[in-house]
């Protein structure tokens, strides 16, 4: 079966998906600096796999130590999920997020080149689309220039591999546009462990749930959506692992671009998500209105006919699901992976 190395494989997609590559028959092995990830989830890992899965501690930025996977073993492709993500640091720190990002995306391409390893898959994210002119969002969906520098190194590794893949026609690019990932594996060994308060609205609610958080503000109540809050495609992280999955069988050793948007095709606004939320919990989650949050977009869902017509793949898991394996993890791991 094919060696897959996953870079970032340590992080909260990451490690759902190595989880699913086992199962599938894969073998990957995972690269990772622990930049945002902590060195428990590898046993927590191999207690689902029941095996352990290699691991590379490096930084994408350092050639010497991105070679060393593929000295050692001969590596089938690249699943690349290595990269920082907080968009609000991103503003602050931008040379940081283009350094980290698009200059380690560069290092790994130039070594997977060097090294014959032709097949990536990168983690790219709705964001590249901006403000959507309509909903639902399909992949041909104009890309717009982001509205932060962590949105920009997406569409600068999207359009450096797409280059690549032009001027060395072997390479097969894939580029998975995820909507929202929540929730955790059903075993509640691993999940999302944000440092610091969590910027995103799961875990934000997770946290209030366990009382880490006293009260989650809901960002803005005048929008133009039904209920005057905004409006997400939330996807199980678990789907998205399949989705990874889907995308390796289908677009292995197949050159060219291939684009697919990763999401569940259904909105829900933020008030939908702390119902559902508080109903997973059995009482209201503590909640208030506030002001909106600059740069939010007003209403975001996938179109994800294209990846179920092409790799057979469709997200199974409801908001239900979401929201009890979210709290799951949660509930056992009240202080993440340090507990
Ligand atoms: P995460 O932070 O949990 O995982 C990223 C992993 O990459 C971490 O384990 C971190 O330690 C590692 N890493 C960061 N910089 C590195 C470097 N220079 N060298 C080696 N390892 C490094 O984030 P995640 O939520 O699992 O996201 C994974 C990918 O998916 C990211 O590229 C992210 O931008 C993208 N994405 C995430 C979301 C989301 O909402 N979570 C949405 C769309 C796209
Ligand atoms: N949100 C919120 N309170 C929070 C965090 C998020 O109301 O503490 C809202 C946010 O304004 C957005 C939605 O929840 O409308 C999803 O936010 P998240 O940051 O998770 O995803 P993104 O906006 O990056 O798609």
């Amino acid at each position: 079966m094919s060696t897959i190395l996953v870079t970032g494989g340590a992080g909260y997609i990451g490690s759902h998906t190595v989880v699913e590559l086992v199962k599938a028959g894969y073998d990957p092995i995972i690269f990772d600096n622990f930049s945002n990830a902590k060195p428990a989830v590898l046993p927590r890992i191999k207690q689902i796999c029941g095996r352990s899965v290699p691991f590379y501690a490096g930084d994408i930025r350092v050639r010497e130590q991105m070679e060393r996977p593929f000295k050692e073993n001969k590596i089938d492709g690249v699943i690349h999920f290595a990269g920082l993500k907080a968009v609000g640091e991103s503003v602050k720190k931008p040379l940081e997020y283009y350094d980290n990002n698009v200059h380690g995306s560069t290092v790994l391409l130039e070594v997977m080149r060097d090294y014959g390893c032709h097949n990536f898959i990168f983690s790219s994210s709705s964001t590249v689309y901006g403000e959507p002119d309509k909903v639902p969002l399909t992949e041909d969906s104009p890309i717009k220039r982001a509205n932060s520098p962590y949105g920009q190194t997406k569409i600068d590794i999207e359009y450096m591999a797409e280059e690549l893949q032009k001027a060395v026609p072997e390479f097969s690019v894939t580029l998975l546009r995820y909507f929202n990932p929540v929730g955790a594996h059903e075993s509640g060994l691993i999940g999302e462990d944000p440092r610091g308060i969590p910027n995103n609205l799961m875990p934000y609610l997770t946290q209030v749930a366990v009382g880490r958080l006293e009260c989650l503000t809901i960002f803005g109540k005048d929008y133009p959506t039904p209920d005057g809050t905004c409006i997400r495609d939330y996807i199980h992280v678990v789907d998205l692992a399949t989705g990874h999955v889907a995308a390796l069988k289908h677009c292995l050793d197949k050159p060219g671009v291939h684009i697919y948007n990763l999401g569940t095709g259904t909105g829900y606004s933020v008030i939908d998500m702390v119902k559902a939320f508080s109903k997973a919990i059995g009482h209201e989650l503590p909640h208030k209105f506030g002001p909106r949050r600059e740069g939010d977009v007003v209403c975001c869902y996938a179109d994800p006919s294209k990846a179920k017509n092409e790799l057979g793949w469709v997200a199974t898991h409801t908001l239900e699901d979401m929201t009890r394996d979210a709290y799951n993890w949660q509930k056992n791991n009240p202080n993440g992976y340090d507990d």
